[in-house]
């Protein structure tokens, strides 16, 4: 695996592999990787002939009250990880490569990056307004045949699909499902800031989800019902959600019944850590 650092090397080793006819994925992150990331590098390696992995603590989708400067970072780690996984390129800009001097564009989505973690009231869209941002340039640099997210982030996909389809980028977007602890608990860089208390008590998120699941699969669909059983866990936990919501899948519009395939998210702030988790509900599904 070769790391390189400048949209120039990017673009020159991808260009030979593009002569050569082969197909490129895309998995971007921020690093500090997991096995949650490297079941999207997995899906990555098995669906493409050349496969990249961006690397990039993106500072403007963070809050000014948020993590930026705790984010846990550790690029030689990551780099041993990612090679393991098959990975083929690095691309780990730094943030003048990425961000140079007079930089003045935003792509700016509509309706899907205002609600939820996009919420005015929590973090706002500008969070969501950086993530946009920063993958239109990876998806410019990069020009993948193919780009890999985790259903963990569900609100990041569905605005990632609104902005390929509004700005016809030539890309497939492939969604790899959330990748959990043995108890649960989705994986998360931002698990890290958990203290041994913390860690047990942020179970009850994925057990509120698992809750909302077997409330829809004896037959209660009602969203009242549904959203009480996950608050149900949730409160035995003493955890106060920032949100917990049913959402359509595909725009994120609110839902009143649980029908064919509907978003149960939560975000939760569980110590020093802000939690997010999601499933898709399906009437008639049985629990996981
Ligand atoms: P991040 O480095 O946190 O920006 O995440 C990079 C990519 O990994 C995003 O597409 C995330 O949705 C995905 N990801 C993060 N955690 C998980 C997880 N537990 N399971 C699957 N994908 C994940």
């Amino acid at each position: 695996m070769r790391t390189v650092r400048t949209v120039a090397e990017l673009r020159a080793a991808l260009g030979a592999r593009r002569d050569a006819g082969q197909t490129i994925g895309l998995v971007p992150t921020m690093g500090s990787f997991h096995d949650g990331h490297l079941a999207l590098m997995r899906a990555a390696r098995a669906a493409s002939d050349y496969v990249v992995v961006s690397l990039f603590v993106n500072p403007t989708q963070f809050g000014p009250s948020e993590d930026l400067d705790a984010y846990p970072r550790d690029e030689a780690r990551d780099a041993g990880l990612a090679s393991a996984a098959g990975v083929d390129l690095l691309f780990a800009p730094p943030v003048e490569e990425v961000y140079p001097e007079g930089f003045a564009t935003t792509v700016s989505i509509d309706g899907v990056s205002e609600v939820l973690c996009g919420d005015t009231e929590r973090r706002g869209r500008g969070h969501f307004d950086g993530v946009s941002t920063v993958v239109a340039k990876l998806f410019n640099m990069v020009a993948p045949d193919v780009a890999f997210f985790g259903q963990k982030d569900a609100q990041q996909v569905v605005v990632i699909e609104r902005m390929v389809r509004d700005l016809d980028i030539p890309v497939r977007i492939e969604t790899v499902p959330t990748v959990r602890e043995p108890d649960g608990l989705a994986l998360s860089s931002r698990n890290a800031y958990l203290e041994p208390a913390e860690r047990e008590r942020a179970t009850a998120l994925s057990r509120a989800l698992v809750a909302a699941e077997r409330t829809v699969a004896a037959g209660d669909t009602d969203a009242a019902a549904v959203l009480a059983a996950a608050h149900g866990e949730l409160d035995a936990a003493g955890i106060e959600p920032e949100y917990l919501e049913l959402r359509s899948t595909t725009d994120l519009s609110p839902v009143e019944r649980v029908n064919g395939s509907t978003l149960l998210t939560v975000a939760a702030r569980v110590g020093r850590a802000r939690l997010i988790d999601n499933t898709v509900l399906r009437q008639g599904a049985l629990p996981r």
